[in-house]
């Protein structure tokens, strides 16, 4: 998209926003291949969730695809849930027939699997964008068991991938109290083996409270320190607190973030999205699993996102995610609290 666009969108989109006014039918889907995972990283709340573990079959994602008809508004899917997408025995099966349908697509990966065949099927495969989630590049207590590993994957797929700089490639970390060096070091890694995005956010504190996060003026402190590593550098900075884009898109959500954020009432991330589960249920957000408001096979996506169930969520929707504030502008849980 050019940037006069993507600003005309920024502005549709941010007036909407800061009037509650919903769009007629999601713009993006986050779609749960698996459950399942091989690694069993410390933040991850996979395992909170108990969820009955599987991989989604081949029927339901055509179910999905049909679904996807239906949304004239669909412009993004991301292969993203409480599992490890790359490990979905028709990954690239089901990549092709969502790329045939002209959407952008990303996945969100631990990266363990992102080497060999697989990597080249990635590169060849027209996806728009691979998603790692990474912690550091070392071992330790924060990150995934094998750091190292992760990073030498990263590092060889950006080789691969060379000049044409498709698919995208981002890190995705979290922040936490005493990881600010851990994550420098991941931010100048990203830097200097020419990731596309480093994406931070805060930890999701339901149900972790052996893990601490940086106070509100620690947090602020560590993301001007990423922010002064980035600068002049080709990777770009994304965190919903401090803004995302490029040039005046990037000054426009830094002016008006609260606005848009509408105080801290809504969260912003249910505005425009759903996810389905691997069973193909539907959820109005990833972090809440079990929180169904509908099922592919039963319900058209119009039917769901106008339905009463969501706006039913919509209503209660703060009381119902409790503590969580992971989208929200401003820390809304202390650190600290019993909870966090
Ligand atoms: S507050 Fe948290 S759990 Fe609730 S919709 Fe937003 S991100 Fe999801």
């Amino acid at each position: 998209m050019n940037e006069e666009r993507s600003i005309f969108s920024f502005l549709v989109e941010g007036a909407r926003r800061v009037f509650g006014l919903y769009p007629p039918l999601p713009l993006r889907i986050h779609l749960e291949l698996t459950n399942i995972c091989n690694f069993s990283c410390p933040m991850c709340q996979r395992k909170d969730f108990a969820l009955p573990e599987r991989e989604m079959s081949l029927e339901v994602f055509h179910r999905a695809l049909a679904w996807f008809s239906s949304l004239s508004s669909l412009r993004e899917v991301q292969l993203f849930g409480w599992g490890e997408p790359l490990s979905h025995p028709h990954l690239m099966e089901i990549i092709s027939a969502i790329k045939r349908r002209g959407l952008y697509l990303g996945v969100t990966t631990n990266g363990s699997l992102l080497k060999g065949r697989m990597a080249d099927g990635l590169l060849a495969s027209g996806i728009d964008e691979i998603v790692v989630s990474m912690e550091g590049i070392g071992e330790g207590e924060f990150g995934h068991p094998s750091g190292r590993v992760v990073a030498g994957n990263v590092s060889a797929f950006l080789k691969a991938r060379g000049r044409s700089g498709a698919p995208r490639v981002t890190v995705r970390a979290t922040l936490h109290r005493g990881g600010e060096d851990r994550l420098l070091e991941l931010v100048r890694f990203a830097k200097e083996h020419g990731v596309d995005t480093v994406n931070i956010t805060r930890l999701d504190v339901r149900f972790k409270p052996d893990l601490r996060r940086p106070s509100p003026a620690e947090e602020r402190t560590i993301l001007k320190r990423v922010q002064m590593e980035l600068a002049g550098s080709g990777t770009e900075l994304a965190c919903t607190y401090i803004g995302r884009g490029k040039g005046l898109r990037r000054m426009l959500f830094r002016a008006f973030k609260s606005l848009l954020h509408r105080g801290g009432r809504d969260c912003p991330k249910i505005f425009d999205y759903l996810y389905i589960t691997v069973d193909g249920e539907v959820s109005p957000c990833c972090a809440l699993p079990r929180y169904i408001v509908g099922d592919i096979e039963s319900a058209t996506a119009e039917g769901i996102w106008r339905g009463r169930n969501l706006a039913e969520f919509r209503r209660r929707q703060r009381e119902i995610c409790g503590p969580c504030d992971v989208t929200s502008v401003k820390q809304r849980t202390p650190p600290h609290s019993p909870l966090a």
